[in-house]
């Protein structure tokens, strides 16, 4: 067997890049963060603490002063099978997956010091490698020396209908078409944003998240990552 490795999954959102890096991490026994919810964290914090303006847009200068008091860490999957985010400590997993953080999310994470500050914060949890992490600019920027890279896609209604479901199973009031608008105006915004807009590595492989059952992609993964590892010596 090889050295430990970086495993970075980018995609667009509700791609299930997340359900396959979480398990993937949890096969191979190594560490699983998502990047996503640090973001939505911190859309979080700008809510509670007076900084989205009546319009909807974020009080940058607020936001940005305040970001050296906003921790972010990750408390294990516990009896739920679920790791659970917690901001400051407190554990906000729920919150953060409500739908207007959804929509205000992809405007926070184009702030230039908002991702400077998570990123230096993911490289920090990938120091020991033994890492999988998820999100849109994993490979391209917080470890673009990644031992391996994938970038998963699917069409806007195939990830619709998957966010759909799983608010749903959750609980959440939602609205197919406004969950369809939410995943493209995000799509929108993060492939256009200037800081690290969210794009497929020149070296990540490419997983079509649509044509695949989930034993299937999770058989590739492994595969995947079995070879790339046991060849790190
Ligand atoms: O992955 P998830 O859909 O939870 O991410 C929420 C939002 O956070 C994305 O739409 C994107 O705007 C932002 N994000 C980002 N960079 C990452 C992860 C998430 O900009 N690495």
């Amino acid at each position: 067997m090889g050295k430990k490795i970086i495993v970075a999954i980018d995609g667009f959102s509700s791609s299930g890049k997340s359900t396959m890096a979480r398990e993937l991490a949890k096969r191979v026994g190594y560490v699983y963060v998502d990047s996503g919810a640090m973001y939505r964290a911190v859309t979080l914090y700008a809510m509670r603490n007076g900084m989205v303006n009546t319009d909807g847009s974020i009080d940058e200068e607020k936001l940005v002063a305040a970001l050296p008091e906003i921790n972010i860490t990750f408390q294990p999957a516990g009896a739920d099978g679920v790791q659970h985010t917690l901001l400051n400590g407190e554990d906000v997993e729920k919150e953060i997956r409500s739908m207007e953080v959804s929509s205000l999310v992809s405007p926070v994470a184009v702030i230039p010091a908002v991702r400077e500050r998570l990123v230096a914060l993911q490289q920090g949890f990938g120091k020991e490698k033994g890492i999988v992490m998820d999100g849109r600019d994993i490979g391209t920027t917080v470890f673009p020396d990644a031992e391996m890279k994938v970038f998963v896609s699917a069409s806007p209604e195939e990830r619709a209908r998957r966010r759909f479901l799983e608010l749903k199973e959750k609980g959440v009031d939602a609205v197919y078409e406004e969950v369809l608008r939410n995943v493209e105006e995000r799509d929108h915004i993060d492939t256009t944003r200037e800081v690290s807009p969210l794009r497929k590595a020149a070296d990540a492989i490419e997983l079509d998240n649509g044509s695949l059952t989930p034993e299937q992609q999770m058989n590739w993964l492994m595969d995947k990552f079995q070879s790339i590892e046991k060849e790190n010596i």
